[in-house]
């Protein structure tokens, strides 16, 4: 569960990048954030995992306040939070094996067979499980897309949130990655995905929340459809 209540982000610059932003997503809901490039899509999603805190309000992740979360409980806070970004940010050098791995080694998991067990299911959940000892320069960029899916769900995270996932990916790649998320949504984890691709969140059936100038417009409370 993902709740904002009243939270504004002003940045050291003095740019206010949120303001006064509520909403809620229930617990193994599935959501989008809407808004032009500068909107405030990334500035909120950061604030989930304390990339970024806010400057005013408050947020509150699977009923922990995130204010009270000191910075030694932060890397404990992300574990249960998967990550995903437009370019999927993988480890060029590394095998996609090991990219998989990683998180799970920061997290302390060491045991060999554990860490090989975790990492081929996560692969095998996105469709990956035969490319386990390629390197990212081999993969397309849906399939390196769905490695990053598949590192950002191998410590099983209750919520996921991703920025602009499908941004690099052509129309009918960017469905298949929706398609990808929503499955992990229907197993009850909640989703949060920001994307200015209205065609595409529209054609989804799930809520759209849209964000303009840091000011959350529509889609806060109620499912509704795209304007
Ligand atoms: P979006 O993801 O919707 O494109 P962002 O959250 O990245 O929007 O940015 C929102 C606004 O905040 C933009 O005007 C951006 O320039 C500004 N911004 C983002 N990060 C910083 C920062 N670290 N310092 C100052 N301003 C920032």
């Amino acid at each position: 569960m993902i709740q904002f209540s009243n939270v504004s982000k002003r940045y050291p610059n003095g740019y206010e990048a949120l303001k006064d932003v509520s909403f809620q997503i229930g617990k193994a809901e599935m959501a989008f954030l809407t808004g032009h490039s500068g909107a405030g899509k990334s500035t909120l999603l950061k604030m989930i995992p304390l990339i970024e805190r806010p400057s005013a309000g408050n947020i509150t992740i699977n009923d922990k306040p995130l204010a009270r979360v000191k910075r030694r409980k932060i890397p404990a806070l992300r574990r249960d939070i998967g990550i995903i970004f437009q370019d999927s940010k993988l480890l060029n050098d590394r095998s996609v094996f090991d990219n998989v791995a990683l998180p799970l080694l920061v997290s302390g998991e060491h045991h060999p067979r554990e860490v090989g067990r975790r990492v081929r299911a996560a692969l095998d959940k996105v469709g990956l499980l035969q490319r386990e000892n390629d390197f990212p320069v081999y993969l397309s960029g849906g399939e390196r897309q769905r490695v990053g899916i598949a590192r950002a769900v191998v410590n099983r995270p209750k919520v996921l949130i991703a920025d602009e996932p499908t941004g690099n990916l052509d129309p009918a790649l960017s469905r298949e990655i929706m398609l990808l998320f929503e499955q992990f949504n229907q197993v009850g984890v909640t989703v949060l995905i920001a994307s200015h691709d209205l065609e595409l969140i529209g054609s989804m059936d799930k809520r759209i929340m849209a964000i303009r100038n840091g000011r959350l417009l529509a889609g806060g409370g109620a499912h509704i459809g795209v304007a």
